[in-house]
């Protein structure tokens, strides 16, 4: 029986794709991104739930949904657990709920089965090139490009977040670079600069775990914001 390991599930997101949403947060996740403020969904816990059974959790938020919201999959990564992950999608989409994968793009088998059936791709943009992304997140890039390519061949809509770095994206040479990079990636709708934050200090603290940032500085918002202007402007 196919079955998925959960950590938790929140039931009124609103920043994680359109509209109100129920957030899936899965275990697992086999990158180790410096700046992670959830470490606690690294490892792959024990199966806790059926497909079905999450789909009847979920349904019972559907009233909140309206026109446009719907059932947002995170992490951890999700593509970790991808048979879990397609009969979840299969069964929503009977339902027609609208889903949204958040991601890094880094799956083994099944992507273009579950991307046919996901309405919204979120995607964490981590670094434009292969060195930058190796240090951040302490796995090549290989797969998330593949991912991307993957992409191309679907018409799912497509979210973009990075997340500002002081000292690693916080320039204007990152920000060009980052313009030319996501060009290549098809049915782009948004995208998002998530300043660096804080919030993951305590949780590091209390599993005992090494912090690599700890003494970084939060990214300033304003900064933030002067370069999201950059991109915009970026040729
Ligand atoms: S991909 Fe997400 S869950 Fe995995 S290490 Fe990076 S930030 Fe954490």
């Amino acid at each position: 029986m196919i079955m998925g390991s959960i950590d938790s599930i929140e039931s009124m997101g609103l920043v994680d794709g359109p509209g109100i949403r129920t957030v899936v947060f899965f275990n697992g996740c086999s990158l180790r991104c410096l700046y992670c403020h959830n470490p606690e969904m690294w490892k792959m816990k024990e199966k806790n739930i059926t497909p079905k059974e999450l789909v009847e959790k979920i349904k019972r938020y559907r009233p909140y949904y309206q026109d446009n919201g719907g059932v947002t999959f995170s992490g951890g990564e999700p593509l970790m657990q991808p048979e879990f992950l397609l009969e979840c999608c299969r069964l929503l989409k009977s339902e027609n709920i609208h889903i949204a994968l958040d991601t890094a793009g880094v799956g083994t088998i099944l992507i273009d089965e579950i991307l046919d059936l996901v309405d919204l791709v979120i995607l964490d943009i981590k670094h434009v090139d292969k060195v930058g992304y190796q240090n951040l997140v302490k796995q090549s890039m290989d797969k998330s490009l593949e991912f991307i390519e993957k992409l191309k061949h679907h018409n799912n809509k497509v979210w973009l977040r990075q997340v500002i770095v002081p000292s690693i994206h916080d320039n204007v040479d990152y920000i060009k670079k980052l313009k030319k990079f996501i060009r290549e990636i098809p049915h782009v709708e948004k995208i998002e600069f998530i300043p660096y934050h804080k919030l993951g200090t305590e949780k590091y603290d209390a599993m005992k775990l090494y912090n690599p940032l700890k003494d970084l500085p939060a990214m300033n918002k304003e900064k933030c914001e002067e370069l999201y202007q950059e991109f915009l402007k970026a040729k």
